[in-house]
């Protein structure tokens, strides 16, 4: 094969132990190891096929090619966030700081408006998804999105800037069944420098 550009699985940058006992050691490992990690293989599987299909000029059914390449990407995407907006307890602010600390009391009144309807988001996420903080550049608004799978509902043009996995994959060896544990956990170890970061690039 050629010199493709492929997707990689990105590393944390902290260990899978230290975001214990909000994420335990076990259930970071196989979230990242795992289920981020298939995500990868999984989209550059589809590039390869495409690749292979265009060389060989034989025919794809695009339909199903693209839905599937979507979810990859979206999967792989926000995994990526993911892990970059957790920090471990103590490291990060326990509330925004910044230009975001501003812009959430702006749009929400408080901060605790906020931790409410997106903590709403995530536990009322049908199935499979996640929550997520936004910035939208066309009106500047912060705005949470609750994104199906790991790619419908999103707002084209609206950047990320905080998502919970609300996956049964990304708590259930920790919390079972109980999602709203989690998602309660979840606001001790969020890395509010790095999303406020995030906002004020976008900003620029
Ligand atoms: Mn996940």
């Amino acid at each position: 094969m050629g010199t493709t550009n492929l997707y990689s699985l990105p590393k944390l940058s902290f260990d899978y132990k230290d975001l214990a006992p909000f994420i335990s050691e076990e259930q970071l490992r196989l979230h990242h190891e795992k289920h981020h990690a298939a995500y990868v293989t999984g989209a550059n599987a589809v590039l390869e096929r495409i690749d292979k299909a265009r060389k060989e000029k034989t025919d794809l059914d695009m339909k199903s090619t693209l839905k599937e390449l979507s979810f990859h990407i979206g999967g792989h995407a926000l995994h990526s966030l993911f892990w970059g907006n957790l920090a471990p307890k103590g490291k990060a602010s326990e509330r925004p700081v910044g230009l975001l600390a501003t812009a959430i009391d702006k749009e929400f009144g408080s901060f605790e408006q906020f931790k409410k309807e997106f903590t709403q988001a995530a536990v009322s996420t049908e199935g499979s998804g996640w929550a997520a903080l936004s910035h939208c550049l066309l009106t500047n608004r912060p705005l949470i999105m609750q994104i199906e799978k790991h790619n419908v509902n999103v707002y084209p043009m609206f950047r990320i800037l905080l998502v919970l996995d609300v996956w049964e994959h990304a708590y259930y060896l920790d919390y079972k069944n109980l999602r709203a544990k989690f998602v309660e956990a979840f606001w001790n170890i969020v890395n509010w420098e790095e999303a406020n970061r995030r906002f004020e690039d976008s900003l620029k």
